[in-house]
């Protein structure tokens, strides 16, 4: 129910969607979605979730790599602004909103505001990829160690030796990296990873148009090329071995 706007504001809840399927969320942030007055939602939140709050207002706040987008001091603004509007505003966010999501600007812009704001986490496109490929991230004698990282580098932010961190762990999950993938292996060649190094691109996961492509570090371009518009995550290690060795020039091994 909208609240009186001189009332006590409401309270936003940043909710992870998770990678796509609708049933891969949790159950708090579906019965959070089910009691929601607003959902402000990013691009990748698929319709199947937003349908599960058929009587909230739906505002699309998408931010997409490239695009033209909201940007995100306009968007801690609209929740600033809708808690002062609505009691439940609901923040879906793709995966898991405490990961590569700018959640922290976004607690820290209510907070600032005395908004009430609580976490739900979802499952992040790495667990979703992973289980769809079949293939453990860590493994005995294999994987200690897993890496999620981003080339991305935003403004003031040096550009330099993002890759470096990779070459210290077993299994390599690069995100928002789909269409870069020239700079992306010229950056883990220069960090000492050899360019025989296994490698999977996973596009949609957990989505029907999911694609899995194998490879190798050196492969990743070729890889990349065939990737439709989906979002999608470069996985690199010893533990994809047998799916690279399966098809070592980029096919898809799975659709
Ligand atoms: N918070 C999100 C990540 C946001 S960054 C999470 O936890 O998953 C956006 C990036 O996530 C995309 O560029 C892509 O690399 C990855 N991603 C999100 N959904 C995906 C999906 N269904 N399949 C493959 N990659 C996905």
């Amino acid at each position: 129910m909208p609240a009186a706007a001189s009332s006590t504001p409401g309270k936003v809840w940043l909710v992870g969607a998770g990678p796509g399927a609708a049933d891969l969320l949790t159950l708090r942030a579906a019965r959070l979605l089910a009691q929601a007055d607003i959902v402000l939602h990013d691009a990748l939140v698929h319709p199947d979730v937003l349908a599960l709050a058929p009587q909230a207002i739906h505002v699309p706040v998408g931010k997409r790599g490239g695009r033209p987008s909201t940007t995100q001091r306009f968007i801690n603004k609209r929740l600033v602004d809708a808690a002062h509007r609505h009691a439940r505003v609901v923040r879906l966010k793709g995966g898991d909103p405490m990961l590569f999501g700018r959640a922290q600007e976004e607690i820290d812009a209510l907070r600032d505001a005395g908004i009430e704001v609580e976490v739900v986490p979802g499952i992040s496109a790495v667990f979703g990829a992973s289980a769809d490929a079949l293939q453990s991230l860590t493994q005995r004698g294999l994987s200690r160690s897993v890496i999620l990282l981003t080339p991305r580098f935003g403004e003031g932010e040096s550009r330099h030796d993002w890759a470096r961190p990779a070459a210290a762990a077993d299994t390599i999950v690069l995100y928002m990296a789909g269409r870069s993938a020239e700079p992306i292996r010229e950056g883990l060649l220069a960090a000492g990873l050899p360019p025989g190094l296994p490698a999977i691109v996973v596009e949609n996961a957990s989505l029907p148009g999911e694609r899995i492509q194998a490879g190798r570090l050196g492969d990743l371009p070729a890889m990349t090329r065939a990737l439709g518009d989906g979002p999608a995550l470069l996985m690199l290690g010893a533990v994809y071995e047998a799916l690279a060795g399966r098809r070592a020039d980029g096919e898809a091994v799975a659709a």
